[in-house]
């Protein structure tokens, strides 16, 4: 089967992504092909997928994935954004990012608590690919004013899912994988990819 390096070493989105591409492509890591990690530059979710995208094509000589994701919140004119993993400082700080945001939004009034989580995956089919397939999809929520719930990861404990009444953190992967921003970018990506 055709090999395809996704630009991460998380084992989690490596399985995600091999499990959802299976009988097309063989998903392996950047670990597993010595692939150096390139600094993240950009500064949109998709310049940054597509920098690392590249960066692992270029080193591995196999067509590449990359994919990054974040939560915008509309009353920090945008906020963590593209820095969702070290709004607090701490790379991979869930507990201190979550509070940073609640201390952040501890005057916003409700109405004003919007906010989404964004997906940006990209694929190129070699380095200087000059038409890689992006995908973009968001989810929108708001930002509640403590944390609830233990499913999940990063922002999901504060995350306000009107649909379920419930926040991000007390769905059922299931239930989130069917209407998240990664779920449904990830839908995307295979309908692009059998096309
Ligand atoms: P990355 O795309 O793996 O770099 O993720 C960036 C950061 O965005 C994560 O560390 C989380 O803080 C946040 N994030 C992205 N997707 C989600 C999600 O589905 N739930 C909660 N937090 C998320």
């Amino acid at each position: 089967m055709k090999k395809i390096i996704l630009a991460s070493n998380n084992k989690g989105k490596i399985r995600e992504f091999n499990t959802m591409l299976e009988g097309l492509y063989d998903v392996v890591s950047m670990s597993d092909m010595s692939v150096e990690e390139v600094p993240e530059i950009g500064l949109t979710f998709v310049e940054n997928a597509l920098i690392k995208a590249r960066n692992a094509s270029e080193q591995s000589g196999l067509p590449a994935l990359a994919d990054d994701s974040g939560i915008v919140i509309d009353a920090l004119n945008g906020a963590p954004g593209i820095y969702s993993a070290r709004y607090a400082g701490n790379h991979g700080d869930d507990e201190a990012n979550t509070i940073k945001v609640l201390e952040d939004m501890q005057d916003v009034p409700d109405g004003k608590r919007t906010a989404r989580f964004w997906c940006a995956i990209v694929f190129v089919e070699h380095a200087n690919d000059p038409t890689p397939i992006i995908i973009q999809r968001g989810w929108e929520g708001e930002i509640l004013r403590e944390k609830v719930g233990e499913n999940g990861f990063g922002y999901d404990p504060i995350f306000y899912v009107s649909i379920h009444q419930k926040a991000s953190a007390e769905l059922t992967p299931e239930q989130k994988n069917n209407i998240s921003h990664r779920g449904k970018a990830l839908q995307a990506l295979l309908i692009e990819l059998q096309a």
